[in-house]
């Protein structure tokens, strides 16, 4: 079935053009909440068998009667989505959870999640005529954002940022991609984007002023649903800078339920650095999201100062019954070496931070709390996203000669 897209429209007074779905300034013009795409449910719920889309094809273009392209020669694609859910059942037992599960988005193309969101937006790049693009970000979405617009022959310029790592640097380099290091935080660099998005006429991608990125993420949501049979999570645990992702879960959920594939809503968990948590500091407060004075964590990706769609991260949060957690890096590495060693993931320590929740918790009370609940953590992205702390944390291998003697001594050693 074709894209159902109706057009673009503001969640809470409906206002917005059908027909319209592609713009810059995706803004309620009444009160400036950020635009949603929407789409014919009751079109797709008559002509869809959630069933049946699984042997279809692979990946989230199964899912193009929700997904906003209206023609598949658009679509710009690398194989993206259809990551493993994986029960996590011998680091369940050692963090005291029997029914966890972790979405390994390490398996995307560029190493992240954030290759769904890129998938959608340079298809609609291309569907619209775009010319070119350009975005603000610590490592991932440039890597993403470079190979997808090189796949679709789009020109793209990236800002990253001091602490971006070799890794990212040469992927966005090798893509082709024009990089800039703008000094700063997240802020200054969406800034910056925004500012040349409007001189040069680029489509600025950067969270949330693209709402195409939440389009693509919402297949996360689905993914899951359909691997866990339509079962519901109680909960799902987000490492959350900028906060898309949960935007984009509730999305899903909300078209599921809408559908009648699903019954019921995950509580959204919100996990942020102990050194940067807008967002989970404005849960506990009740007041909207202040800008954080000084990002301090080494688990990079969670160093958004102050993310523009706090306030509706922290509507869902209390909508769905969510928690805001807050980890330390020493939690969030610890949590990567024990994804590896229990379960052979290798996930940046951001992408640890669900596990790291429960680490900080210890067994005991894991188990009191959360133990029979049915939880779904995201790893949003590969250890090979970031190398050069995680290895000086774990220390180089011993260098020996290749003698036997040698081996052994060095061995006692260790
Ligand atoms: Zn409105």
């Amino acid at each position: 079935m074709e894209s159902a897209i109706l057009g673009l429209r503001c969640p809470d007074c409906g206002e917005g053009a059908l027909n319209t779905d592609m713009t810059v300034h995706p803004v309620c013009p009444r009160h400036g909440r950020f635009q949603e795409a929407r789409y014919d449910l009751a079109k797709i719920a008559g002509g869809v068998d959630r069933d049946s889309l699984r042997p279809r094809r692979r990946g989230i273009w199964r899912y193009r009667a929700l997904l906003p392209v209206r023609d598949d020669d658009h679509v710009v694609t690398m194989g993206e989505g259809d990551t493993p859910l994986v029960h996590a059942r011998r680091l369940g037992a050692e963090i005291g959870l029997d029914h966890l599960y972790v979405k390994d988005e390490s398996q995307n193309p560029t190493g992240s999640f954030k290759d769904r969101g890129a998938s959608v937006t340079l298809s609609k790049c291309k569907e619209v005529g775009v010319k070119g693009l350009i975005l603000a970000s610590s490592g991932n979405a440039a890597s993403s954002f470079s190979a997808y617009s090189a796949r679709a022959g789009l020109p793209f310029v990236g800002f990253i940022r001091r602490e971006t790592s070799a890794v990212h640097r040469l992927q966005t380099l090798i893509y082709g991609a024009e990089i800039y290091v703008v000094e700063g935080t997240m802020v200054e660099g969406t800034q910056l984007a925004q500012a040349v998005a409007d001189k040069h006429g680029l489509f600025h991608c950067t969270q949330p002023y693209n709402l195409y990125r939440v389009e693509g993420k919402k297949t996360l949501a689905f993914e899951i649903s359909e691997s866990l049979g339509w079962r519901v999570p109680d909960r799902i645990l987000v490492p959350t800078a900028g906060g898309t992702n949960a935007l984009a879960l509730y999305k899903g959920y909300e078209e599921l339920n809408a559908l009648g594939w699903v019954k019921g809503m995950p509580a959204i968990d919100v996990v942020q650095a102990e050194g940067c948590h807008p967002i989970v500091l404005a849960w506990k407060s009740g007041e909207p999201v202040k800008r954080w004075a000084k990002v301090e964590t080494k688990s990079v990706g969670l160093g958004h100062p102050f993310p523009k769609a706090g306030d509706q991260v922290v509507e869902i949060m209390k909508k769905t019954g969510g928690i805001g957690w807050v980890v330390s890096d020493a939690h969030t590495f610890a949590a990567a070496r024990l994804l590896a060693r229990t379960e052979g993931l290798f996930v940046q320590p951001a992408s640890a931070a669900p596990v790291a929740c429960f680490l900080a918790m210890g067994e005991a009370r894991a188990r009191k709390g959360h133990g029979g609940q049915l939880i779904v953590g995201i790893a949003s992205g590969s250890g090979k996203n970031q190398v050069d702390a995680p290895l000086a944390e774990l220390g180089e291998p011993p260098l020996i000669e290749a003698r036997l003697d040698a081996f052994e001594a060095a061995r006692t050693r260790r």
